[in-house]
């Protein structure tokens, strides 16, 4: 079986040497061996990784809402300073 390893930001199958991740771009420094694992170890490994990928994909849309929250934050006091302006002294 041919050596498999991925990339540790995405998760991305790599080629032996490969040295640039064909999936994000990253630079493979030092790229995970996995030429003594089974294939089901294989197998599970992409399915963690899978896991942990789509996992950052949701970690990704929660800050996102937070950002949004902050900003609707800041509006909203902007709102309260027009309104009240002795409130913020
Ligand atoms: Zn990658």
């Amino acid at each position: 079986m041919e050596p498999v390893s991925f990339c540790p930001h995405c998760g991305h199958v790599l080629e032996r040497g490969e040295r640039i991740c064909p999936g994000c771009g990253i630079e493979i420094v030092d790229p995970p061996r996995f030429e003594s694992l089974s294939f089901e170890e294989v197998v599970e490994n992409s399915f963690l990784r899978l896991e942990k990928v789509a996992l950052r994909g949701y970690e990704r849309r929660l800050e996102v809402a937070r950002l949004r929250l902050e900003e609707l934050d800041r509006e909203l006091e902007q709102i309260i300073e027009l309104a009240i302006p002795s409130c913020r002294q």
